[in-house]
């Protein structure tokens, strides 16, 4: 499965929350034998991680640009995109016309995560039904008490409460992915989901690093450990195809 990857959808820069410069995270992911990758910082609500407003986030996009235009003819490009909240009612956390400009679109809740279940089902399936989203991000949002850096172990959390079956669902009937987020302190969806959730018909899945440093776009390799555990076949992983191909698959969605 690592070997069919060919991009990583969701990555982390200093822009938000990250730890190195957006140069820094496009270069090692080129270096990683990548042909693109989708820069994805935190929307205006995440304010903790320093969610880009609007205006940031129309800046980073003039700089993606200028990037790429000094990568042409190198085979590898940088794709726009963003790690949208998902707001209580379902909707997102920027505006529609500018996620309707970017190239990909990974959405997910990191807020009121005890929410109850039918609550939750329901902003979850209300945010995979809009056009904008392409991927939904970490589902569970559970953290496991695993240290990513030198500093700290974060605190275990458990997993949020839904209706894996009706998000699953509203998943494949809109055409979306499921991300696998292959950080050690997620590892989400946990592995009886993941299970669950390969048995769903026409299913797709984004398996993400969620990187926010260089060295973490490395665990692409935990994602794709419990993908082939899962049984799960690479054509059914959205970033095992072409940026074309990609492209083309949330440019189906309405952009
Ligand atoms: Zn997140
Ligand atoms: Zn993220």
């Amino acid at each position: 499965m690592r070997n069919a990857l060919r991009g990583d959808c969701h990555v982390h820069t200093d822009w938000s929350d990250g730890g190195d410069t957006l140069p820094a995270m496009i270069a090692a992911a080129a270096q990683a034998g990548h042909d693109y990758v989708v820069i994805t910082d935190h929307s205006p609500r995440l304010k903790v991680a320093n969610g880009l407003t609007a205006a940031r986030l129309r800046q980073q996009l003039e700089v993606i640009q200028a990037v790429n235009d000094s990568l042409a003819g190198t085979g590898f490009r940088v794709l726009r995109g963003i790690e949208v909240d998902i707001l209580v009612d379902g909707s997102l956390d920027q505006s529609p016309e500018l996620l309707a400009e970017l190239d990909v679109v990974v959405g997910s809740v990191h807020s009121e995560l005890r929410m109850d279940k039918g609550a939750m089902t329901r902003r979850m399936v209300k945010a995979l039904e809009n056009p904008h989203l392409d991927i939904l991000g970490h589902c569970t949002g559970r953290k496991l008490p695993v240290a990513t850096d030198a500093s700290h172990a974060t605190r275990r959390r458990p997993p949020s409460s839904f209706d894996a079956d009706a998000v699953f669902e509203a998943v494949a009937a809109n055409s979306k992915a499921l991300e696998i987020n292959c950080r050690p302190d997620r590892l989400d969806p946990p592995s009886t989901m993941l299970r669950k959730a390969t048995r769903v018909d026409g299913l797709l899945f984004a398996i993400d690093s969620d990187a926010h440093a260089v060295a973490q776009l490395d665990w692409l390799s935990y994602g794709c450990e419990r993908a082939e555990a899962a049984g799960l076949e690479p054509e059914r992983v959205v970033n095992t195809w072409s940026a074309e191909e990609l492209l083309d698959w949330a440019a189906s969605h309405g952009g």
